[in-house]
Parts: C-alpha cells; structure tokens; sequence
C-alpha cells in the first residue's frame, strides 16, 4: 500500500519557531543593510530575518530606522524627526 496523499506542512512552518532573534545590537548593526535594501527595492525582510519583527517592538531602534531610511532618501525636510542628543 503507498499512500500519495501527503500533507502539506508549509503552512506550519509560516509560524514555527526556528526564528531568529535580533537584539539591539545587531539592529543597530544591520540597520544600514536592512535601509538600503528597503531602499533598493530589495526583500529586506528576509535579509535581515527577525529585525522587522524588532523594530515593531522596539521604538527606540524603530526611530533610529526611521531616521537613517529618511537619511539615506535624501529626504532631509522630513517632520517629527527630532535631533538625537
Ligand atoms: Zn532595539
């Protein structure tokens, strides 16, 4: 007897727990490849595994994302940004 119907386990996988974790640290080192990649057009995402999910949590290196894309746009005449000490 062979059985050809197997399960798909892609869609448990979506959510499993093999994810890496990002720091401070290594959002703060990542932050200009993940940029410039957003930047690019490029799948930042899965460049950098884990730092999206950081900078959602994280609003102090969310700001410092939000600084540096806005730096690397060129887009100096943004609001809301205030200088860092
Ligand atoms: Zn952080």
């Amino acid at each position: 007897m062979t059985e050809r119907q197997r399960p798909d386990r892609a869609l448990g996988r979506l959510l499993g727990p093999g994810r890496p974790e990002v720091d401070c640290e290594t959002c703060f080192d990542e932050l200009d490849r993940y940029v410039d990649m957003q930047l690019a057009g490029a799948d930042a995402d899965a460049a950098v595994p884990g730092l999206a999910e950081h900078l959602a949590g994280c609003p102090a290196c969310r700001e410092d994302f939000e600084s540096l894309r806005d730096l690397v746009a060129g887009d100096s005449d943004g609001d809301g940004i205030s200088p860092a000490g």
